[in-house]
């Protein structure tokens, strides 16, 4: 969650006064950033992933699962036991003893929101090598193993989204402690649910405070045959008067045939798969962002494992909007509720949501494309532009400024460090949108331009989460080496989000996406798919690795693009698709005249047959991409139906949309227990792979 610094923070009343200090400064800091290192030029392609996890204790005795608040504890048992753990003693070699132990790199784990929640990382990014790619699954089994070891007995790392029954009315977490706080003042959750660190209540209060009132989620119940409806979440109390906040209900905060929660720890508390990449330069970062960016609601679509909320299954599928809704700081003025008056802007999205501006410095990125409705601090564009950004960049930034900051810290009001990157990742990083550009960071010169790929769910297998990720990796590759052009309107990425809330949306919807995704066809070479039958096709200089070799500079071949006037209307160039058209082609019997992508995994196979892998290597790639390509045609499910079967199939399951404890209790035992690592543990059993089979 970007910065944990200490200090004293501002309560919003005080903290408000300061916001246009703290973005001015933070402007300078980004130029300053940007001046060090635009012409900067990094060899290597590196990249990593982000593994959040549940902490859940399983009291067997009681048949009871809960949250467990043990995220310090954790974290210092892990620290503790550095030396230990390099000695590599305590590492267990999941792949029989190949790996050297002085060859380890362990992971890191950081603290997240939730009290109840770990992030793992790499211990070091992922490098250009193929056999890094190969390494990726181990590794992540082998974090949940340390992260394990270094909890209690009954305590377990469990990569579920969200905790099934976090808010009812029982004690769903241990230690226990009463709902109604002072930073959270929610009816369901103490606030100590969050991370005490005081970055986290601040930023939940100052959240509901700049706000007027609390956050507000409204998540549709699933009517099942047996759910009372109109459905009233029974979990509402319209009777406390412990703050003025508990009046948000008796005023309409809780919406009729919804489950209702009011607190950030409801959004999150979420966990999710994050994968960054390091670029080459600040322009391939910008293309990367761009071209990943219409993919977001696809893989959000296609790793959906969000069925439950405080103890009901709900009519979605993902966490995305939940998180949104529980950071949305907006006021009344500014979500159009009330005229404008105080603030200075209608703001159509959260500072949660997906991503609104675009990039790349590419010709073939057509006006009509960017958002309508895209709000800039034009005085801060002006600041950047002045200071010689170029006008789509410092468009991005100076909308990411139209927020506020929400935790400012007194100690860092007095003088600006203009070296520094504080007031900048202030506003930053509490845009969380769903690609992220991250400019290097001033105090680590090794570290060059990265691109965030932030929509994925946490999945419930580790070899899902390796699967997704080298699946995403392998994506931008061949963007970058096929010139991919996936531009649509942002808006339509936009709707796509939406879209893919719907329960069963993978199968059931469809998305927009660009028909012809190849760089302009200038010359009859420029894709290798379009070429005439016989002809073997002939991908750009690759070289055995994932690297610099690998990923052409077509930027000037690009820039060749046909004249505006020759364009057709940006509504030609893209259509509606389910995601197995995007993920597997075309099926029989579609009509290719319009459409002759051959769908991203031809494109990732395409790439791979170029780069002369071993048999091995390749047959353990093909293993990630059957995974992608049979969850997108439905022969394989998703984390959220596959949950939702297991719900609806459980004997003490009512058919009434409620999820009890006892049903909550056995779905996590059967997950811990397929899952929790043993050295034994193979892809190929437990969970990582049959239980997704259709009926299965
Ligand atoms: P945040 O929480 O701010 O998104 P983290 O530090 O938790 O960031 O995770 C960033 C990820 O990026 C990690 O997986 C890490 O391995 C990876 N990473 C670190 N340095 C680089 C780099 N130079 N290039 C690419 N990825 C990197
Ligand atoms: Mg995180
Ligand atoms: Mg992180
Ligand atoms: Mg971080
Ligand atoms: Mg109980
Ligand atoms: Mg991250």
């Amino acid at each position: 969650m970007g910065l944990l610094q200490l200090g004293t923070p501002l309560k919003w009343e005080e903290a408000k006064g300061t916001a246009a200090q703290v973005r001015e400064w933070g402007i300078e800091q980004l130029l300053t950033i940007w001046r060090k290192n635009k012409d900067q030029e990094r060899a290597v392609l590196l990249w990593g992933d982000e593994v959040e996890y549940l902490v859940i204790a399983v009291d067997e005795s009681h048949q009871k699962v809960r949250l467990s608040l043990s995220q310090a504890e954790v974290l210092q048992a892990l620290a503790e036991n550095e030396e230990l753990a390099k000695h590599g003693s305590m590492v267990p070699d999941l792949q029989g003893g190949e790996k050297a132990k002085n060859d380890c790199t362990l992971p890191t784990f950081h603290p997240e929101f939730g009290r109840f929640m770990l992030e793992s990382t790499p211990g070091k990014p992922w490098s250009i090598d193929f056999k890094d790619l190969l390494e990726v699954e181990r590794d992540m089994k082998q974090r949940r193993v340390i992260a394990k070891q270094h909890m209690a007995k009954d305590q377990y790392p469990v990569t579920l989204t969200t905790f099934p029954r976090l808010g009812t009315k029982d004690d769903f977490i241990t230690p226990y402690y009463p709902p109604s706080g002072p930073a959270l003042r929610s009816q369901f959750v103490p606030d100590e649910i969050a991370n005490p660190h005081i970055r986290f209540p601040t930023l939940a209060a100052n959240i509901r405070s700049r706000r007027g009132r609390k956050v507000e989620l409204n998540v549709p119940v699933f009517k099942d045959e047996k759910t009372p409806w109109p459905f009233h979440d029974p979990t509402v109390d319209y009777d406390m008067h412990n703050w003025p906040e508990d009046d948000d209900v008796r005023n309409g905060a809780a919406k009729e045939n919804h489950v209702y929660m009011d607190a950030m720890a409801f959004g999150m508390g979420s966990c999710c798969l994050q994968i960054t990449f390091q670029a080459k330069n600040i322009n391939e970062g910008r293309r990367l962002y761009d071209q990943l960016s219409p993919l977001g609601p696809i893989l959000l679509a296609l790793t959906a494992a969000t069925p439950i909320y405080k103890g009901f299954l709900v009519d979605t599928d993902v966490r995305w909007n939940q998180i949104s809704r529980a950071v949305d700081d907006r006021t009344r003025e500014e979500l159009g509720e009330a005229p404008l008056k105080n603030d200075r802007w209608r703001i159509p999205k959260s500072r949660y949501a997906s991503n609104s501006t675009y990039i790349a410095e590419d010709p073939r990125l057509r006006p009509e494309y960017l958002d309508p409705d895209l709000v800039v601090d034009e005085d801060l564009k002006q600041k950047l532009v002045s200071g010689g950004m170029d006008d789509r960049l410092a468009t991005h930034f100076a909308h990411l400024f139209i927020r506020d900051p929400l935790v400012v810290f007194s100690e860092d009001l007095q003088t600006l460090d203009v070296n520094g990157s504080n007031h900048f990742e202030n506003l930053q990083s509490t845009n969380w949108q769903h690609m992220r550009f991250k400019p290097p960071p001033p105090d680590n010169p090794s570290i060059g331009w990265r691109v965030e790929f932030r929509s994925m769910e946490i999945q419930m297998t580790d070899f899902e989460n390796a699967a997704f990720s080298i699946f995403i990796v392998l994506l931008s590759r061949v963007i970058l080496s096929f010139d991919l052009n996936l531009y649509i309107p942002i808006p339509r990425t936009t709707e796509n989000m939406e879209t893919a809330h719907r329960r069963n949306a993978l199968l059931d919807d469809k998305f927009w996406f660009r028909k012809d995704p190849f760089p302009q066809k200038t010359t009859p070479s420029a894709s290798p798919f379009l070429r005439p039958q016989g002809t073997q096709p002939q991908p750009p200089d690759l070289d055995q690795n994932l690297g610099v070799n690998g990923t052409t500079d077509v930027t000037a071949a690009s820039t060749s693009a046909a004249p505006t006037s020759d364009l057709p209307p940006v509504e030609e160039e893209y259509s509606l698709h389910t995601v197995s058209e995007i993920i597997n082609g075309p099926g029989p019997g579609t009509s290719t005249s319009t459409n002759q992508f051959p769908g991203l995994i031809a494109l990732v196979q395409h790439y791979l047959s170029s780069l002369n892998l071993s048999v091995t290597t390749r047959c353990q790639i093909e293993r990630y991409l059957d995974l992608i390509a049979r969850r997108a045609d439905g022969s394989l499910w998703t984390n959220a139906k596959w949950i939702r079967q297991y719900v609806s199939q459980h004997p003490e399951y009512k058919h009434d949309s409620a999820v009890n404890e006892q049903v909550t209790y056995d779905l996590i035992k059967t997950l811990v227990e397929e899952i929790e690592p043993r050295e034994d543990w193979s892809s190929k059993q437990g969970l990582g792979w049959e239980m997704f089979e259709v009926g299965g």
